[in-house]
């Protein structure tokens, strides 16, 4: 089978690569399918909430995981079927790459909010969203401009905090974090492959859905069972 033609040529990396048909279906159905488990997943950890806390971490991290998978549908959806729109495309665009700092903060958050953590966490705690806000900004003001600092942005982002959370005394978790960390930076290999490998992205997107599920996983079992509870941060 000629797996060409399921994939156009590669454009130069001041241009924006223009997926097959396949290759749009597939990039909206690999992460469209995360949505109503997103959601389901979300509400089991708000009805094992104990206290306020756990509420609201279990409601960040919801809507940063919800939202993560919606806007990348949506805007997968519209690059689509409505291209010639352009305004409406960027718009979409923008707020695709934009969550993906919310959802990285969101990610952390309940780690950061529940875990008793070294000295630092009391600061990381309100700083990761700092970081979403700055990252948010920036993609505003230079979205698709400079491509190589939108990844360093993006792995800042994502590594910083988690020098917080290796510090942590409590080590049940981490290596589920760090298995799913390392879903998300194999997967940057096919975020830069467009035109090379047929479907990249929607491939990048199945990186970031395992990564995602195996840190729903770490903090449903180390933060939200009851067996989790001797472990936590007393509050
Ligand atoms: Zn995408």
């Amino acid at each position: 089978m000629n797996l060409v033609r399921f994939m156009n040529n590669r454009v130069p990396s001041n241009k924006r690569y223009q997926p097959t048909n396949y290759e749009h279906a597939a990039n909206c159905a690999t992460h469209a399918l995360w949505i109503i488990p997103s959601l389901l997943g979300s509400s089991v950890l708000h009805f094992l909430s104990e206290d306020q806390w756990e509420r609201v971490s279990a409601w960040l991290y919801g809507a940063g995981l919800t939202s993560l998978f919606l806007i990348s549908t949506l805007f997968h959806t519209v690059a689509w079927k409505k291209s010639h729109l352009r305004s409406v495309e960027h718009c979409f665009h923008m707020c695709d790459r934009m969550v993906i700092y919310f959802f990285i903060a969101a990610s952390y958050a309940p780690w950061l909010n529940l875990r008793e953590l070294g000295p630092w966490a009391c600061h990381m705690r309100w700083l990761v969203w700092v970081m979403a806000s700055v990252g948010t900004t920036y993609v505003f003001f230079f979205h698709e401009r400079y491509k190589l600092m939108e990844l360093i942005c993006y792995t800042v982002m994502g590594v910083f905090p988690a020098l917080v959370i290796l510090s942590m005394p409590d080590r049940e978790g981490l290596w589920e974090l760090l298995v799913g960390g390392a879903c998300y930076c194999l997967g940057m290999v096919f975020f830069k492959s467009d035109g090379l490998v047929p479907f990249a992205h929607a491939i990048w997107h199945l990186f970031v859905a395992m990564g995602a599920g195996i840190h729903y996983y770490a903090i449903y079992r180390y933060l939200y069972t009851p067996t989790a509870n001797q472990m936590k941060l007393s509050r």
